[in-house]
């Protein structure tokens, strides 16, 4: 759970003078146990930034993150290292986030050998090789990948293997950011349905980050779309792709080109770029760009709202009522 969440970033340098880049604004969510929450909204829009919040991969600047009902928002590490193990991120690029001179059993095996169990008992060898076996078997690599380097892999394997690392110590919660986004299409395909299956199989719950919404279609549950550093609308997956309440998601959902996902209008093109989170617009933030404003909306600020079905968007004149 957030609440208010906030990671702003101090921007600049002494000579042209210092500025705040609000990358989350006041973020309040929660995501339930064994569900998919999926991140959507343009890059730049915050939603790697409130990935790495939620797992306290960095510091936030204001607000509160609960985990399971604990309070992190200002764990020390050492306060954290026991919930580490329970909290896990899969990142976008799988070339990078592996050591290239390491095989690939040692990369998936280091959470084994960093984290104890939570009596502190350190896991001996062959429990290791033993974990190793399973975990391998989880995300579909072969015994034999065990003994190879990471750029013997092809980018769909190579995140098999963050999977697997990842998974190493039975987390709860998995954040993963754009984990099919650097893939080829026809292995995008393959490793969703993997996070699906271990989904399912292990009980896990995802906050799934992409900007992709055909793939967010597939896995989410529910969705939270971002503009600018704040939630504008989230709900159930099907309600808030296929009946979008918020303009920004209609015009999100309209630049999708299958015709499957969403709501069939014509395409919404938005006018202009996306605002610096340096000096977002006054009242609401996409008033800039949005086909349905109105003089009220770049004055005041639309409240997240309960739209009666179950979702919340923030907006003076939502799309249904
Ligand atoms: Fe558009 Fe106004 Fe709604 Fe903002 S509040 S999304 S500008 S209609
Ligand atoms: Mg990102």
């Amino acid at each position: 759970e957030t609440r208010t969440l906030s990671k702003h970033y101090r921007i600049g340098s002494a000579l042209r003078g210092y500025r705040t880049l609000r990358a989350v604004d006041g973020i309040s969510l929660q995501v339930e146990r064994g569900e998919v929450l999926g991140l959507v909204g343009e890059s730049g829009c915050g939603k790697s930034t409130l990935g790495r919040c939620m797992l306290r991969l960095t510091e936030i600047t204001a607000g509160e993150i609960l985990f399971d009902g604990r309070d992190i928002s200002r764990a020390s590490d050492k306060r954290l290292r026991p919930l580490r193990p329970r909290m896990q991120m899969v990142f976008q690029d799988s070339y990078a986030s592996l050591n290239p001179r390491r095989r690939v059993g040692d990369l998936i095996a280091e959470p084994l050998r960093i984290h104890t169990h939570a009596d502190g008992a350190r896991r001996g060898e062959a429990e290791i090789a033993e974990r190793l076996g399973e975990l391998s078997h989880l995300v579909g690599l072969p015994q034999s990948a065990l003994q190879r380097y990471p750029h013997e892999f092809s980018g769909g394997q190579r995140q098999r293997i963050n999977i697997a690392r990842a998974l190493a110590l039975s987390p709860d919660l998995v954040v993963a950011d754009e984990p099919v986004s650097a893939l080829d299409v026809s292995i995008q395909a393959q490793i969703v349905n993997l996070f699906m299956d271990l989904q399912e199989s292990l009980g896990l719950t995802y906050v799934f980050v992409a900007h992709d919404l055909s793939v967010v279609r597939q896995i989410a549950t529910r969705v939270a779309v971002m503009y600018l550093g704040a939630v504008v609308e989230i709900g159930p997956a099907d309600t808030v792709l296929h009946s979008p309440a918020h303009p920004y998601t209609a015009a999100l959902i309209s630049a999708v080109p299958e015709p499957s996902v969403g709501v069939t209008t014509r395409r919404i093109t938005l006018s202009g770029d996306v605002p610096s989170p340096v000096s977002p617009p006054s009242g609401c933030r996409f008033h800039t760009r949005c086909p349905s404003a109105q003089a009220l909306c770049s004055m005041t600020a639309p409240a997240l709202q309960d739209m009666g079905d179950g979702r919340e968007a923030a907006c003076h004149f939502p799309l249904l009522t």
